[in-house]
């Protein structure tokens, strides 16, 4: 089945007992059984619950993976992979991520005895020397946020598979409409459902998808234990989310691709952060993994006072300025203050996210329209 089909179908079936066509909201904490450990498959709701299995299955079929879990948030999400580790055990993570991972890395995680490398991926063999018998984990997430850098799934793999370490992607900007990194060798994606997949910034829920049957059995034995589980309305709002992404993602990605080369034809403009540009470092690597470049990107102004950017943030009509991305509307966000903020100032102007940047998430307005407003408010 191709994935416009997937991505209406998979894992949704008409409920057996009224043929109800959408997944019913099983809004229940606890099932009935017949006798002491008789039951239909279903004991209590952190451990089992009927929409979040729909939705579960849904997500495995269109990651081209065999199990998803899902879970309360994206950073829950990351909290049950990292339990996987134990004090002593070492992560080599991207530099240039989603400043909330960096946050779970090194204030709780750093404080639990898990030691991170924070390492450039734009050349996967950069991990290598950081590779020892303690290393676990690879965590890296391609495209990067906010800065749009490009991260070789599969040469990654390459490394990570002969040395038996788990590599997990965070495929929350790219979406599996875009990228599937489980086809490229990675053993866990990640995402954050509250962008791309829920879609209309009205859910916050998170999930992961593999293939290996023991590590699915490890992270569901956490998901229970731990309980970061999604409630079953979250799980329908996710589940009715996934019916369009496909036709979202193709809006996203041509008016991103309307709204960057406007960008960069800007007078006013200094340097714009898009992996579609033919001249970015990239572009080689996210053609050969991506099927569209997206409607994430990053801008700096000519100016690039913190003034001028602040001028910009808080002109725009259409775009709101608002954390978070992936919804249906465009939002324009100030990643030194508001997304990136958790980042220390030093460690972030180090990896080149300076105090002026402007990052965009183009939703799927009118292109006119959305050029039209930043025109106005770039001036
Ligand atoms: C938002 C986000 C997360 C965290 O997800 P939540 O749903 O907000 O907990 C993780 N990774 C990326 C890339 C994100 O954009």
């Amino acid at each position: 089945m191709k994935l416009s089909t997937k991505l209406i179908h998979a894992g949704v079936e008409p409920d057996p007992s009224t043929g109800a066509i959408m997944t019913p909201i099983y809004q229940t904490s606890t099932y009935v059984q017949s006798s002491p450990g008789v039951h239909k498959g279903y004991e209590y709701a952190r451990s089992q619950n009927p929409t979040r299995k729909a939705l579960e299955s849904a997500l495995a079929h269109i990651e081209n993976g065999k199990h998803g879990l899902c879970f309360s948030s994206g950073v829950a999400a990351t909290d049950a992979v990292l339990r996987l580790l134990v004090p002593g055990d070492e992560v080599i993570a991207a530099n240039d991520m989603y400043g909330g991972t960096y946050r779970i890395f090194t204030k709780i995680f750093e404080r639990a005895g898990i030691k991170f490398h924070f390492v450039n991926m734009q050349d996967a063999a950069a991990i290598k020397p950081y590779i020892n018998d303690k290393t676990k984990l690879v965590w890296a997430e391609t495209p990067t946020n906010p800065l749009m850098n490009i991260v070789d799934i599969a040469a990654l793999a390459a490394i990570t598979r002969e040395r038996k370490i788990l590599l997990c992607v965070d495929n929350t900007f790219a979406s599996p409409y875009l990228q599937t990194p489980l086809d490229l060798g990675a053993d866990i994606v990640l995402h954050s459902a509250t962008k791309y997949l829920g879609g209309h910034s009205d859910v916050i829920h998170g999930c992961l998808v593999m293939n290996d049957d023991e590590l699915r059995e490890r992270l569901y034995f956490i998901q229970k234990s731990c309980g970061a589980v999604p409630g079953p309305q979250d799980c329908f709002l996710v589940l009715r989310g996934l019916k369009t992404l496909h036709v979202r993602m193709d809006r996203h990605c041509s008016n991103g691709e309307a709204i960057a080369h406007w960008l960069r034809k800007n007078p006013k403009v200094g340097q714009v952060y898009w992996c579609g540009f033919k001249d970015h470092p990239g572009y080689a690597v996210a053609s050969k993994q991506m099927r569209g470049f997206g409607g994430m990107m990053s801008f700096t102004l000519k100016d690039d006072s913190v003034d001028a950017a602040m001028k910009v943030l808080s002109s725009t009509k259409v775009f709101a300025l608002a954390e978070s991305l992936g919804g249906v509307e465009s939002l324009i966000n100030h990643p030194a203050s508001m997304t990136h903020a958790s980042i220390p100032r030093e460690e972030r102007i180090k990896n080149g996210l300076g105090d002026s940047l402007i990052r965009l998430s183009v939703g799927i307005e009118d292109v006119e329209d959305l050029i039209e407003d930043l025109n106005q408010a770039i001036g």
